[in-house]
């Protein structure tokens, strides 16, 4: 289950996401999604957060006890439950694409084509977006309790490649996953400018997020001619 959470915040707090990040995961919360709205006053602005919890039953008391010490974070004005407007359309989609795994390709490209036709100039952005939520859940389900924290090959070992073995042929050298057959850029234009396997980049991601901190990158693809698409793990600082 998801809860979200609408912070007011000053427009210009500094390092306030991360406070916040911190503090979640040290009460055992996931972060996965997350947006900013305008406020009425220009000097803030709502920052819309929606989490997990780690462990099946979270009661009011824990949530309670969470907004209470959200709250006191300096610069956080407010915090309140919000219940669900329009903010779950990436969430919705998610879930749905999360409930077919792992015949999860028919979902995805269906999804990707939709964005094609209504136009929508961050494609990339979002199908990372979804692919990263999909990925967290995945994590939280069913990797809770391995312990991958100190090595970015490890978790490339244990956790991304038998989510992944399903749909996609991949090998791990040091810190990168070599797909040499993938499900996400075949039938491409072979002349691709960028790489274009968003959704693959965003899962990696989540996948190792709620043990390590590290950034994702698809750095070659096979639409760019490439004989495989490497994703390069990196640690965050
Ligand atoms: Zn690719």
């Amino acid at each position: 289950m998801n809860i979200t959470l609408d912070f007011l915040v000053d427009t210009e707090a500094v390092g306030i996401l991360s406070k916040i990040t911190l503090l979640v995961m040290q009460k055992d919360f996931v972060i996965v999604e997350r947006s900013t709205e305008k406020a009425e006053n220009e000097a803030q602005q709502h920052l819309i957060i929606s989490l997990t919890y780690n462990y099946d039953k979270l009661t009011d008391e824990i949530l309670d006890n969470l907004i209470q010490e959200l709250k006191a974070i300096d610069q956080v004005h407010d915090v309140t439950k919000n219940n669900l407007k329009n903010k779950d359309s990436l969430l919705t989609i998610s879930n749905s694409i999360m409930k077919k795994y792992p015949d999860i390709m028919g979902s995805i490209k269906e999804y990707t084509k939709k964005l094609d036709e209504d136009g929508e100039e961050n494609k990339a952005a979002v199908l990372y977006e979804v692919g990263e939520i999909v990925g967290k859940k995945i994590a939280v389900d069913q990797y809770r309790k391995l312990n991958v924290n100190d090595s970015i090959a490890k978790g490339l070992k244990k956790i991304v490649l038998p989510v992944i073995s399903p749909f996609a042929l991949a090998k791990i050298k040091d810190s990168e996953l070599h797909v040499s057959m993938c499900p996400f850029c075949m039938g491409a234009d072979a002349t691709a400018t960028v790489p274009q396997c968003d959704f693959l980049t965003g899962l990696i991601s989540g996948l190792l997020s709620t043990k390590q901190n590290v950034e994702v990158e698809e750095v070659k693809c096979r639409a760019q001619k490439m004989p495989a698409c490497v994703f390069l793990i990196s640690k965050k600082y």
